[in-house]
């Protein structure tokens, strides 16, 4: 069921989270607009997922991606966060990110302590490595939607 929506393509800006210190943890998670998480199906999976990324006219980058419920909204409306499998040098707040999601990892869980959390983000990072290095996911890099103008989005499902 997770896997019905996907690939799933989608651009917008990059705005302030809500300050949960995924940066500190080593794990900054770039999130989208509410009106852009709106544009999700609504009846898209909660979990962690992996695919491919851009930053603005970048190169495209392999990442892991947390579509999980919002507490600043008390868990009514989705937030969908991106963490980029690459070192940048600066931050990209106001830019436009570019994703394409290819593949579901597993549901949302709660951690007891920090530990756990950051080693199973860990471990969702090699899975995703592993996984978009199939040649089936790799060939989604090249994809058109990373070279096209800004608004000749489509969605193909
Ligand atoms: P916030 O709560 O504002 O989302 P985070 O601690 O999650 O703060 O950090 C996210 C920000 O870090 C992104 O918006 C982006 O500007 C920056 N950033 C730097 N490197 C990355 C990366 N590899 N992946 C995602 N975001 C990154
Ligand atoms: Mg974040």
């Amino acid at each position: 069921a997770a896997m019905r929506h996907l690939p799933y393509f989608c651009r917008g800006k990059v705005v302030k989270g809500f300050g949960r210190g995924s940066k500190e943890l080593g794990i900054p998670t770039a999130n989208f607009s509410e009106q852009v998480v709106e544009s999700f199906p609504s009846d898209i999976s909660t979990g962690i997922y992996y695919g491919w990324a851009c930053v603005g006219n970048g190169d495209v980058h392999k990442m892991v991606l947390s579509i999980g419920w919002n507490p600043f909204y008390k868990n009514t409306k989705k937030s969908v966060e991106t963490h980029i499998i690459h070192t940048f040098k600066e931050d990209f707040y106001g830019e436009i990110l570019s994703i394409l999601i290819v593949g579901y990892i597993r549901p949302e869980k709660n951690f007891d302590s920090l530990e756990t959390l950051i080693s199973a983000i860990q471990e969702d990072i090699e899975e995703a490595k592993r996984q978009l290095d199939l040649p089936e996911h790799l060939k989604l890099k090249d994809n058109n939607f990373f070279h096209l103008p800004e608004g000749k989005i489509m969605n193909h499902h």
